[in-house]
């Protein structure tokens, strides 16, 4: 049965009594929803623990939203791998528009990250996507190889097995974005496919999961995920409230 991945980034939402009342939720739905879904959730990095606990004897995944990419060090206000090792994530976010944006991350950056990532044996969840200004000039798959390209950088093709990306256009994202056609994330999907199958070989790079972000919402979900190349969804506020998440998950 092909895998579909379905998760949540709760950005800085929710507190631990929130996110725990949200978990236990999610926690009865997921034995009722189809077996072939990869659930996972990403909650602010005080919720981790408590979330960790929670989730004890469950199948869904649990990520984090950002790392350092050292282990140790004088850097004030960061996590390191080391730190979320200990509390059993399995799966890191890394290269969020909101990164990108207001934290200046780049893409260098998030290659040193997506080696720690690899080194501790946590899966990184890599984001990229353009912007519209780069969409209206024409210049969307380049910008999304070059960021591919350079997340990945001496990712060897066994540690590319266990990467998932992300497709999230920023202009789609939150509050503000507008939508992607369908046809349009599958377009793209197909094009980042291609890359990743020149850069790892036919077999993983078919294999590696390819999500889609940006305003998923219960009036296209169903047209992004039925595009070729689309291996699961990224959710934003459609997933921050158990009622419309539990209508996309039980009609997935
Ligand atoms: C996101 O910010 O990554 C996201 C997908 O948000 P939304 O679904 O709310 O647009």
């Amino acid at each position: 049965m092909t895998k579909v991945w379905i998760g949540t980034n709760w950005k800085m939402t929710k507190t631990i009594s929130e996110g725990l009342a949200y978990t236990r939720e999610l926690k009865k739905l997921a034995e009722s929803i189809t077996p072939n879904i990869e659930l996972f959730i990403i909650p602010s990095f005080t919720s981790l623990l408590p979330i960790r606990e929670e989730l004890s004897g469950s199948r869904i995944k649990l990520g984090a939203q950002n790392m350092h990419w050292e282990d140790r060090g004088a850097y004030t206000g960061e996590i390191s791998p080391r730190m979320l090792d200990e509390i059993g994530i399995d799966l890191i976010e890394l290269g969020h528009s909101e990164r990108r944006q207001y934290y200046n991350e780049n893409d260098v950056d998030i290659n040193k990250k997506v080696h720690a990532a690899l080194k501790y044996g946590m899966r990184p969840l890599v984001c990229i996507g353009e912007s519209i200004d780069q969409k209206n000039n024409g210049i969307s798959k380049e910008v999304l190889a070059a960021q591919l390209k350079v997340c990945l950088k001496n990712v060897t093709t066994e540690q590319a097995q266990h990467v998932l990306i992300a497709y999230e256009p920023v202009w789609a994202i939150g509050e503000r974005g507008i939508p992607a056609e369908a046809d349009y994330v599958g377009e793209i999907h197909s094009f980042l496919r291609k890359n990743l199958v020149d850069l790892y070989g036919e077999k993983v790079g078919q294999e590696i999961p390819l999500l889609y972000g940006g305003s998923v919402r219960l009036d296209n979900f169903l047209n992004y995920i039925q595009q070729t190349n689309v291996n699961g969804l990224f959710v934003g506020r459609t997933a921050w409230n158990m009622e419309t998440f539990s209508v996309l998950l039980n009609e997935l």
